[in-house]
């Protein structure tokens, strides 16, 4: 784990994780192949534990990731190293050829077993312009002396006023209160931090 970054729950790999997924789709056209998904996977702080021709693991912080490949689909498991099932997700990124886009979703591993709160929006962009029609709001989290804090960027905040939902917690759905350049959830007790640049 890289220093002052926080990767202790399977959110915090999820998130950075859906935002390069989302710009290597923006940027190529398609989804990623093997070697630019373990680059990402780099990128996010994830050490290869286990690299196959099939499954391959890794391992970020507190979080464990196994890779699924698939022909038209990308999944990957995140589970909390400590254990508690309840608490896996799952990052999926495919495209829907039916809505002309590609998808990516950050989803509980199991909707029975998952004891958190998910309100995660999915990204999605559009296949011929590359362009957004959805607001995620991604980044990456950062261990802060108030706590850990999501990081965004002032492109991901500007798409994210413009949806008028920034009293809503990116994270979980909450209720979020701001204070200058950042905010608190009291449902997840994540903050959320824009960049400065
Ligand atoms: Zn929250």
């Amino acid at each position: 784990m890289r220093k002052g970054v926080a990767s202790y729950e399977p959110v915090n790999v999820a998130m950075p994780l859906a935002k390069k997924l989302q710009e290597s789709i923006r940027e190529n056209g398609r989804l990623p192949d093997g070697v630019e998904l373990r680059k990402i996977v780099g990128e996010v702080g994830g050490e290869e534990i286990c690299m196959g021709r099939g499954v391959s693991a890794f391992r970020a912080g507190e979080v464990v990731g196994v890779i699924l490949p698939g022909r038209d689909r990308i999944t990957v498991e995140l589970i909390p190293a400590e254990g508690g099932i309840g608490e896996a997700l799952e990052v999926v990124a495919y495209q829907d050829h039916d809505l002309g886009a590609f998808i990516v979703e950050i989803v509980p591993a199991s909707d029975i077993e998952y004891e958190g709160n998910i309100g995660l929006e999915p990204v999605i962009i559009d296949a011929e312009s590359l362009e957004l029609r959805s607001t995620p709001v991604l980044g990456s989290f950062e261990e802060e002396r108030e706590g850990a804090f999501l990081v965004i960027d002032r492109k991901t905040h500007g798409r994210w006023k413009e949806s008028g939902k920034l009293d809503v917690c990116p994270i979980c759905g909450g209720k979020l209160i701001w204070e200058g350049e950042k905010a608190y959830c009291r449902d997840c007790g994540y903050g959320i931090r824009v960049v400065k640049e």
